[in-house]
């Protein structure tokens, strides 16, 4: 644990609110203080209202905010003399103290403040910091937890026992914070939770914070509680259709698609290969306010059935001490450990899945740190339930935005560094899709550069290189729903007497034979999709209407066309449907060099101008047209479509 404020820096933040913005930045780059929107900070400033009036005002960070990236405007200013009066209330809702809280806030547009307004406001200092550290965690998750936060800070800190967050929390802090505290109070110790540090100025607190934490960590390292599990034995190969299949069945279990990230670091594979996984993981989490995203249990093993059951006896058990009904969540798990993989990661979207995979590093940390001090041991159930049936969650439940047409849903396109397949990539990823993006290009490695593609340098004519992308996709997005076979070749304009072997064998081997590996290879994975497997194939105009000088091309595109329909027909069974789109004059592709594009505009005996125009509606086709229509094709509008060729030319006479 080191301090990284750094003064020259700190210069550069003007006013006490840039302070506040900086130091938040500083705890929010620490994963091991706060991890993905956890912790919260504020300040307390005196101000004046356009009447002349001072009021003594909390800048609180607002909900929606990252400690690590957030600016003064994550800040919500809130009445203190209200926040203040509110803490003597005898009992609040938590709806109610979020809607009293919603309405003091002094400045239009400001984002909801964070639920521990109140906590903070009670604190009798500028500057108080907030964070759930794993050190602290490890500590408190413990029997005899209590004990050993006296035993590390005496009487430096206040010590109150766990109760959830919301106006509970805060009336008890209220009562329990003047008992305690006294001139040398450092910080308080929030038990099961995480720990708050304060004082008069933005660097005071901050540095209070690292070295209340440094002093856990101290003590975890004098008690040897910092050693890592090891393993020696090697993980058994786990294939991707295994992979594939258990997300398969943890879609079933949320009713929706899942995303399932594979990590097989050491360090998980060792842990989910301790013999006591089984008492060690299935406790609960390091803190109550991780359950919202990791569930309240990781899978441990492949039943996804036996753990669903487990779930509705847990939320039948729970929810029976509820004064108000409650929505059960999709009981999937979040997070799964194997001996065999090491750890899973579910979630609805990429950004999820590293969420997950992030929190469960951290818990792998406590949980072993906690063991070593004795076992470790996470709040009762009862505790746990009543974060993740909170009324404030259960409120959130079927509002906000609607999730993504693809959202949860994997998609694989080939020939993805540009053109067609470029387009279709974007146009899947608009709707929610993870992609893999294959291409022999090595710029569709770096092409993309956001964690939702993954893309992979392929030739797909090499079957070791199809399998291996394979192996990376499904490990990185546990599936495979939607598979655009896009790449193709087009051997320039030659006429059939000086058509060589190896062009004609060349426009067959990627044309054709690549996309009959593809199908047969992706076949096992697509009868896994959640909402059945989607295919669109990319074909030609020239299947319909053949072109003079493109036998190769037109020949095999023909193939590739009769190969999906015959798909379409074996597939349908297994839910998979199989379209085929038949772009024509799309110039804005790999295939068409200025060359290829006179040329082919000479053998119709007109200018390039009007050859890119040259349909019934006079337009310009572009890649971008070709891709929305693929990705559309994958959704509901053409549920019951397969078979199906569609073209896309702007009207062609020749095949109307
Ligand atoms: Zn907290």
């Amino acid at each position: 644990m080191s301090g990284l404020w750094d003064e020259v820096e700190a210069e550069r933040h003007v006013g006490e609110l840039a302070l506040r913005v900086y130091s938040s930045h500083l705890l929010g780059r620490d994963p091991s203080l706060v991890l993905h929107g956890g912790g919260n900070t504020s300040l307390k400033l005196r101000e004046m209202d356009v009447l002349g009036d001072e009021h003594e005002i909390l800048y609180v960070k607002g909900s929606g905010w990252d400690l690590a990236t957030i600016e003064a405007a994550g800040f919500a200013p809130v009445r203190m003399d209200h926040l203040l009066r509110l803490a003597s209330v005898p009992a609040l809702s938590d709806a109610q103290m979020v809607s009293e809280l919603a309405t003091h806030v002094t400045r239009v547009g400001a984002p909801a403040p964070s639920v521990e307004a109140i906590l903070h406001a009670l604190l009798p200092h500028r500057y108080v910091d907030h964070t759930h550290a794993d050190a602290l965690l490890a500590l408190t998750n413990t029997a005899d937890g209590a004990a050993r936060v006296a035993e590390v800070y005496g009487r430096d800190v206040v010590v109150i026992p766990y109760v959830m967050p919301g106006f509970d929390l805060a009336r008890l802090c209220a009562r329990e914070f003047p008992r305690q505290a006294h001139a040398g109070t450092l910080g308080m110790v929030l038990l099961n939770h995480g720990i708050f540090s304060f004082g008069a100025t933005a660097r005071e607190s901050y540095e209070r914070m690292i070295s209340l934490v440094q002093r856990a960590e101290d003590y975890l390292a004098r008690v040897g509680a910092r050693r890592r599990s090891s393993s020696a034995i090697t993980p058994a190969a786990t294939t991707r259709g295994e992979i594939a299949r258990l997300r398969c069945e943890l879609s079933a279990a949320a009713g929706h698609p899942l995303l399932l990230s594979i990590h097989s670091d050491e360090r998980f594979v060792a842990f989910a290969q301790r013999p006591d996984i089984a008492m060690l993981s299935q406790q609960g989490p390091a803190t109550p306010d991780h359950v919202i995203r990791t569930k309240r249990l990781p899978l441990l093993g492949r039943d996804v059935a036996a753990y669903v059951t487990d779930y509705r006896r847990y939320f039948e058990r729970q929810s029976a001490r509820a004064d108000r009904p409650l929505k059960m969540l999709d009981p999937a798990p979040r997070v799964v450990l194997d001996p065999a993989f090491g750890l899973g990661c579910a979630g609805r979207s990429v950004r999820d899945t590293a969420i997950v995979r992030d929190i469960y590093a951290h818990t792998l940390e406590v949980i072993e740190a906690a063991t070593e001090l004795g076992g470790f041991q996470a709040l009762p159930e009862s505790d746990l339930f009543d974060v993740e049936y909170w009324e404030l969650e259960q409120a959130k439940l079927g509002r906000g935005p609607a999730p993504r047409l693809y959202a949860g849903e994997v998609a694989l396109v080939t020939g993805a560094a540009s053109g067609i397949g470029r387009a279709c990539v974007d146009s899947l990823l608009a709707r929610g899709a993870a992609v893999i993006a294959l291409d022999t290009n090595p710029a569709v490695t770096t092409e993309f550069a956001r964690p939702d593609v993954l893309g992979v340098v392929c030739d797909v004519t090499d079957p070791l290189a199809r399998a291996a992308a394979l192996d990376a996709g499904v490990f990185a997005f546990g599936g495979l729903d939607l598979l655009v076979l896009n790449a193709g070749v087009f051997p320039g304009g030659t006429r059939i007497e000086s058509l060589a072997d190896a062009a004609w064998r060349g426009a067959m081997s990627v044309n054709v034979d690549a996309n009959l590996a593809l199908l047969r290879d992706c076949h096992p994975l697509l009868r896994l999709a959640a909402r059945g497997g989607r295919v669109v194939v990319i074909g030609s105009k020239n299947v319909p209407a053949p072109g003079p000088g493109a036998a190769a091309y037109s020949a095999s595109k023909a193939a590739l066309t009769q190969l999906a329909r015959v798909a379409a027909l074996e597939w349908g069974g297994d839910g998979i449907r199989v379209n085929i789109l038949h772009p024509n004059a799309v110039f804005d592709t790999g295939l068409w060099s200025e060359e290829v594009l006179a040329a082919r505009a000479r053998q119709y005996g007109i200018s390039v101008e009007q050859y890119r125009t040259n349909n019934v509606l006079k337009v310009e086709v572009r890649s971008r047209d070709v891709a929305e229509l693929a990705a559309e094709m994958c959704g509901p509008l053409f549920d019951k479509v397969t078979g199906a060729q569609l073209p896309v030319d702007g009207g062609n006479d020749r095949v109307i």
